[in-house]
């Protein structure tokens, strides 16, 4: 018998969705329309920012991102973040001309860790603009200590959130939610369709400075405004204004009503979520394995349930051999060969490690609980096999 094939990741589209986008098919407006800052004002609401810019991906996100915060760029600049991400997350950084500097890990959240940021800051105050923390698998980074090297280093922090809608940590007794804009002057999320909300692609910046927000807006659009208010010369309706160099990186309306339709049902996704790696870490507790760790006050948003053993590699063969399809995340970027080609081989054991054993296991929203019990029982399998 043919059985199923699990993925790490799956969307998932529901009837409510396919009439959300076919709606907006039969409308007037596919892009430009209304159905983009009524997503970009219920996805603020859902992460608790003032504001939400949409745009076409989250690699658009990073990169105005990094544009608006750095408006006189000076000829170097560095910029720091974690080699254990997706690479736009450095990317971005050399599409405005800068450079990255990256930071070892930490080895329990295999998020960036404050402290090798400390040490590179100290050591050379002066040639760095910002930093870039990453919510690794949905883990919340330590955004408040980024908060006091920023403010204390005159810096700018970026949170890539991509994989953390809805997750949030507490800090001097109180809670703090990914993208709430409070420690990050800017945060991106991804609508990639394997992240929590799918629109196929796209991706949206929140933040709580009006200032930047409506540059975002401007930027998102070739630099050009329309609202009369806003221009140095009214010439009539027909009028517009470039005021800045700007990008066609628009989100249409037929996607940010299927994001609309997928936010809908975010929250009950997310205890799907956390239910799954509940389920998987009691199921594989008294196994040689290392379980994703959880910080005291954090709530992690697993958009991946990553595990480490030493015997990755067979464990990744043998899953794929019971149609159990892992994924590792990632190769660190600093080990890729452009970066390799700019930077040189460098070094950063904790990040090393993690790649060398990490695993991604199947997580989403509906995973069924035959389909975790099969997960869990195949990693037993192999471990038995192993341990003869
Ligand atoms: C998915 C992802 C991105 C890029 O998102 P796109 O929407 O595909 O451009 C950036 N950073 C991280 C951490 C991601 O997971």
């Amino acid at each position: 018998m043919d059985i199923e094939p699990l993925f790490y990741g799956k969307h998932d589209i529901s009837s409510s969705d396919v009439s959300a986008v076919v709606e907006v098919l039969k409308s007037s407006a596919l892009t430009q329309g209304p159905k983009v800052s009524e997503f970009e004002r219920a996805f603020s609401d859902y992460v608790g920012s003032k504001y939400g810019v949409a745009v076409s991906n989250a690699t658009a996100a990073l990169h105005l991102s990094v544009l608006a915060l750095t408006p006189s760029r000076p000829k170097s600049f560095k910029v720091i973040t974690s080699p254990i991400t997706f690479v736009s997350t450095a990317n971005c950084v050399l599409f405005c001309g800068g450079e990255i500097e990256f930071a070892d890990i930490d080895s329990s959240t295999y998020c960036l860790d404050p402290n090798r940021v400390e040490e590179l800051l100290k050591k050379n105050p002066k040639d760095y603009v910002g930093m870039i923390p990453v919510d690794y698998a949905g883990h919340p980074s330590r955004l408040a200590d980024f908060n006091w090297l920023a403010k204390k280093y005159g810096l700018w922090v970026i949170s890539d959130s991509c994989h953390a809608p809805g997750a949030s940590f507490t800090h001097e007794g109180k809670i703090y939610r990914a993208g709430d804009g409070h420690f990050a002057d800017l945060t991106t999320f991804s609508f990639h369709p394997v992240k929590h909300i799918a629109t196929g692609e796209g991706g949206i910046v929140t933040t709580n400075n009006e200032a930047l927000y409506k540059k975002l807006l401007l930027m998102r659009s070739h630099g050009i405004t329309k609202e009369s208010s806003q221009m140095t010369e009214y010439d009539g309706g027909w009028d517009y204004e470039m005021q800045l160099l700007g990008f066609n990186y628009r989100i249409p309306d037929i996607l940010c009503a299927l994001g609309l339709s997928q936010l809908s049902r975010a929250k009950e996704n997310l205890e799907k979520r956390r239910a799954v790696a509940e389920a998987y870490n009691l199921g594989l507790k008294d196994l040689p394995l290392k379980l994703p760790t959880v910080e005291a006050g954090a709530k992690h948003a697993y958009h991946l349930y990553v595990i480490r053993t030493a015997h990755r590699k067979e464990l990744y063969e043998y899953l794929k051999s019971k149609e159990i399809h892992t994924q590792v995340h990632y190769i660190p970027v600093h080990e890729q060969p452009f970066y390799i080609g700019r930077y040189g081989r460098q070094s950063f054991p904790n990040s090393e490690a993690h790649y060398r054993e990490c695993l991604s296991l199947p997580m989403y929203p509906t995973l069924s609980e035959v389909q975790q019990e099969r997960v869990i029982c195949e990693v037993k399998n192999f471990f038995d096999k192993k341990n003869g």
